[in-house]
């Protein structure tokens, strides 16, 4: 767990920063609505990052999407990532020794070199592929 100092060594609560005088000398609050808002705000940062990361996800199944719709099988990356792909974002990952490594993202995979995606295709019998992992 992390401990706050001040510059005289003395412990300092995490959330405002004031000095700690009574308690415990691993105390981390000065008081219980300090460390009630230190909790809440650090679950509030997780479900941000969680929304974040699913909103990314959003937009790469639309990109990967609309190009299946269209019939693309590969596209430039720089392209892609210019309409909001984010190639860090996937829902799975198998790395292939002979091929580009193959990403997921929900039910479309891909592969990916340093500058396209290609391979875009839908991943069959899913329900078979979820029902074999759980
Ligand atoms: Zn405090």
């Amino acid at each position: 767990m992390e401990y706050v100092k001040n510059d005289k060594n003395e412990p300092v609560c995490l959330e405002c920063g004031d000095r700690i005088i009574y308690g415990r000398s691993d105390k981390k609050f000065c008081c219980e609505e300090c460390k009630s808002r230190h909790y809440n705000n650090l679950a509030k940062g997780s479900r941000a990052y969680r929304r974040k990361v699913m909103n990314r996800l959003s937009r790469n199944y639309q990109i990967l999407e609309h190009l299946l719709k269209t019939g693309e099988k590969s596209a430039e990356l720089a392209d892609l990532i210019a309409i909001g792909f984010s190639p860090d974002s996937v829902t799975g990952f198998h790395k292939s020794r002979f091929r580009s490594d193959e990403f997921w993202c929900f039910d479309i995979k891909y592969r990916m070199s340093d500058s396209r995606i290609h391979s875009i295709s839908k991943i069959q019998n899913v329900s078979l592929t979820l029902s074999l992992d759980l």
